[in-house]
């Protein structure tokens, strides 16, 4: 049986984000991944702000090119496909907010590759085509059962995604509420903008869908229920905008789940704890969750490189890293209680409504002026009179969300 002292399950942004930490840090680990390539099969809009590229740790390097140069697969893929210093958010008809975050779409299956190399680099060992079955605590340590083999190691970081099964195998609550995404790549360039677009009206089982333009191609997807058939949405969505994109203009069709619940109620347990999207952590709003998975992957990586240091695996002292995460704007409640109201309460008048009262703004930034306008302008308004508290949370989500989750 193979020792680790940390035994990362997963091989997306977060769990490989872990594995560079505790490698850098001198920890013996292993990443173990149930598909046979990293960054494959590709579910992402690949929108990410260029603010959290730069500043959260473990990102592949925004200048991949000179930084990276051997370990891109073909010359003509690019880290960064498309810089862009707007995004816009449609509200039905009524309104158009925007903001002014820099954002970039990336490659997501060279970023996740060009992470791999760097875990790689620093010593993690990485096992592919290896699913995990089992998780479960044996004294002082925790037994992972594979596909291909048994590993003992003293912590195991819960790294594999939306269907969080490692969470539920060690015994803790995994996400509660799910949506589906669903995109078409498309050739050409379709906009100059990240567009967002929320239309309740003509769309009631869509939370929203996007526009985001790549190098030579564009993504076009949307988010709905998932009770729904996303495929025929999407199909009206890009009709609606894009009435003459044609079948054979449609690259590649990709499609996943999405955590909506916001993070789970316990983020550890006594020799494990979870990132990423298996721990709930996407933004509710936008459901992006790179940014936030690299970031808790590392903070879990902190608490890690200390509980090794000490010895201590015990929930009590891995509950620092549960406190840290918790602090972090992508676990505020309030983008939680935005998602509950704008996705279920809100109706479609309502939506338009709100479209009315933001029009023009920069919906990323609410400062204490911003909200007291907003409440000033729904209190005038009729229609909205009732729900004008309503519309401030949602307007402060948005704004706490920033460029945390897409
Ligand atoms: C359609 C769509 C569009 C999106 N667009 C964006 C976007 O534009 N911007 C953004 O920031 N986010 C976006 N997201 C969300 C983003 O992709 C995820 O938040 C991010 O990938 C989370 O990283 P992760 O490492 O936590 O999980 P994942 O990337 O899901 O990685 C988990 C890994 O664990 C592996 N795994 C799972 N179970 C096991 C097991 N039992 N044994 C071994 N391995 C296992 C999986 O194979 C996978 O490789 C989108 C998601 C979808 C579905």
């Amino acid at each position: 049986m193979q020792q680790y002292d940390v035994l990362i399950i997963g091989g997306g942004p977060t769990g490989l984000s872990t594995g560079i930490s505790v490698a850098k840090a001198g920890l013996n680990a292993v990443i173990v991944e149930e598909h046979p390539k990293i960054g494959h099969p590709l579910a992402c809009g690949e929108g990410l702000s260029i603010d959290k590229m730069r500043t959260v740790e473990n990102m592949p390097k925004y200048n991949s090119e000179e930084t990276y140069d051997d370990f891109i697969i073909n010359r003509k893929n690019y880290l960064i496909e498309r810089i862009l210093s707007t995004q816009r958010f449609f509200f039905g008809t009524s309104g158009v907010a925007t903001s002014q975050l820099e954002t970039v779409t990336i490659n997501r299956p060279l970023f996740d590759h060009l992470m791999a190399k760097e875990a790689q680099k620093n010593g993690v060992d990485l096992s592919l085509q290896s699913r995990v079955n089992e998780v479960k605590r044996d004294g002082n340590s925790v037994i992972v059962k594979t596909t291909s083999q048994t590993y003992r190691a003293n912590l195991v970081i819960g790294c594999d995604g939306p269907s969080a099964h490692s969470v539920k195998m060690i015994g803790l609550k995994g996400p509660s509420e799910y949506v589906q995404g669903v995109e078409f790549n498309i050739k050409g360039i379709l906009t100059d903008a990240l567009d967002f677009y929320f239309d309740f009206n003509r769309f009631p089982k869509m939370h929203y869908g996007w526009v985001f333009p790549k190098k030579s191609s564009t993504n076009i997807g949307i988010v709905v229920d998932p009770a729904s058939n996303p495929n025929t949405i999407l199909k009206k969505f890009m009709n609606l905008h894009f009435n003459d994109v044609k079948e054979e203009d449609i690259i590649q069709r990709i499609a996943g789940i999405i955590p909506a619940s916001g993070p789970i109620p316990n983020l550890c347990t006594d020799n494990y704890m979870v990132a990423g999207d298996a721990a709930g952590l996407t933004n509710s709003i936008f459901y992006g969750g790179i940014a936030i998975g690299i970031h808790s992957g590392w903070l879990a990586a902190q608490t890690a490189i200390e509980a090794c240091k000490s010895k201590n695996f015990s929930k009590k002292k891995l509950l620092e890293y549960e406190y840290k995460c918790r602090m972090m704007p992508y676990a505020d409640p309030i983008i939680q209680k935005a998602h509950q109201i704008l996705y279920s309460d809100f109706t479609a008048n309502d939506l338009e409504n709100f479209g009315s009262l933001i029009d023009g703004w920069d919906i990323t930034r609410m400062n204490i002026w911003k909200k007291l306008l907003l409440s000033f302008k729904a209190l005038s308004k009729p229609s909205m009179i009732k729900k004008f508290w309503n519309a401030r949370i949602i307007a402060y989500g948005f704004s706490k969300s920033r460029d945390w989750g897409f």
